[in-house]
Formats: structure tokens, sequence, C-alpha cells
């Protein structure tokens, strides 16, 4: 299940960011998903939930961002959005389209620590390397 190793590196991300600021708990967590990203944010939230449990991320709220999905035709400069399934053709000039503008997003952009104000987490990609320095973070 894609959704569960997404999440598993989510809660390690912001697990990470809590202990940088010196917290052992986290109130919430938001996320910009893109349309495309290829993430059910249901299913996603069902999975944070288990790999929250019995982590500095346990009971913390999971805030998902969508990000429409938006491409550009550059023969006649029209940005249209997407949709889903992805229909990336020009309504303009009947072609395809040149650029995908957003809808691929997958990233943290906020960890919410209990009494310290927000912190922009590490712009990481949550399915970036992760893991490699646990306990290293000094
Ligand atoms: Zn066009």
């Amino acid at each position: 299940m894609h959704e569960l190793s997404i999440a598993a590196a989510v809660v390690d991300t912001a697990a990470r960011t809590a202990r940088t600021h010196g917290a052992t708990t986290v109130e919430a967590v938001r996320l910009r998903i893109g349309e495309l990203a290829g993430v059910v944010p249901d299913a996603l939230r069902f999975s944070f939930e288990l790999a929250a449990d019995g982590t500095a991320l346990a009971g913390a709220e999971l805030i998902i961002d969508d990000v429409p999905a938006l491409a550009a035709c550059d023969g006649c400069g029209t940005e249209f959005a997407v949709g889903c399934p992805p229909h990336l053709w020009c309504p303009v000039c009947d072609r395809p389209a040149d650029r995908l503008l957003a809808g691929r997003e997958l990233e943290v952009t906020e960890v919410r620590l209990p009494d310290a104000a927000s912190c922009p987490a590490a712009r990481a990609s949550p399915t970036g390397p992760a893991g490699a320095g646990r306990g290293e973070d000094l």
C-alpha cells in the first residue's frame, strides 16, 4: 500500500522536526498534495493514523491541501485545469499542452508544535531519501 509508505515518511519528517525544536508531540501536520500525485487522501489519513501510533505524531491532525492540476499551452498562452483523470489537451488550439504547471506536489508544508509558533518544515519531499541520519541531528 503506497499511502502507508508516504505516511511513514511524513511521520518521520515531522518527528525529526519536532525533535529539532525540542518538542515531544506534534499537534498537526500540513501537506500539499497535487491532484496527479497519485495519493488517495482518505487512504493517506488512515495510513497516517497507523504510522503515527506510538510516535510523537500520535493524535496529530493531518491537514491536506489539495493542489489542482494545471497545464499550460505555449501556443496560445492558455492555462487550464487538467482534471482527473488528466486531460492534457489545450481546449483553445486543440493540441497537446506543453507544460504541467501544478498537480504533482507531495510535500510537508507545516509541522505544528504544541507551544511554539508553527515552523515551516524543511521542504523535503516525503518521498525523498529519509532515515539515513537517525540520531545524528545534532
Ligand atoms: Zn493553446
